[in-house]
């Protein structure tokens, strides 16, 4: 309207109000029980409408093995645990083949939310979420990654490969190696595919003894 405002010299920057009142916390830095309460109280994509819970991941924060898999579905958005139906039960026994339990491994998603009607994920969804699992990783500093499915391998790895060509030799995370698997809801329609899935987890168990010899 063509009249100044004159402010004190040492006052601060008016407020910008192009941008959003509360930029996203990020999980740079944090700690573990900051990077849950962030987790729980995110809002950065659409799914934070739908979901019940959030599925932070479970087990042990000083795990050699992290395991991640791709989304919640129904029964882990109810009980805000990862891979709780039958396809974690089947988990479970691929960890107790290898000497793992559920409490001394790391389990996570890709997506700390449920996609409606379990969907495939969004890559922005992916995105979005991708710093609180880097920041995970970077806590727990695993000794083997093992990525179980083909959206888990790809959002990982960047690559739109299939799961039979990423399978069955050592990848590499930051420097963590990395080891592609058949996701255990797979594994239950094609038990034919059970022996390969074996086999990966062996190379994984390698990959481990190896690192730390
Ligand atoms: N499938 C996944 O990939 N993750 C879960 O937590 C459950 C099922």
């Amino acid at each position: 309207m063509g009249i100044d405002v004159w402010l004190p010299r040492d006052a601060p920057e008016p407020a910008d109000p192009t941008l959003p009142e509360t930029a996203p916390v990020g999980a740079e830095g944090l700690d573990w029980s900051e990077l849950r309460d962030c987790v729980a109280n995110c809002t950065r994509c659409e799914l934070s409408a739908s979901r019940t819970n959030t599925v932070f991941g479970v087990g042990n924060p000083e795990a050699d093995w992290l395991i991640i898999g791709e989304a919640p579905g129904a029964e882990e958005d109810r009980r805000g645990e990862p891979f709780v139906g039958r396809a974690g039960q089947l988990l479970d026994q691929m960890l107790f083949a290898i000497g793992q339990s559920r409490e001394q491994v790391f389990i996570a998603n890709i997506l700390k939310c449920r996609p409606p009607h379990n969907r495939d994920p969004k890559p922005a969804e992916a995105a979005a979420c991708r710093e609180y699992l880097e920041r995970q990783i970077e806590l727990i500093q695993p000794k083997i990654i093992l990525a179980v499915g083909k959206i888990a391998a790809q959002n990982l790895l960047g690559t739109d490969d299939p799961v039979g060509r990423m399978r069955g030799r050592p990848h590499e995370l930051g420097g963590i190696p990395l080891v592609v698997t058949y996701h255990p809801a797979y594994l239950l329609r094609s038990p034919s595919q059970k022996h390969k899935s074996w086999s990966d987890l062996c190379l994984a168990a390698r990959l481990v003894a190896e690192g730390s010899a």
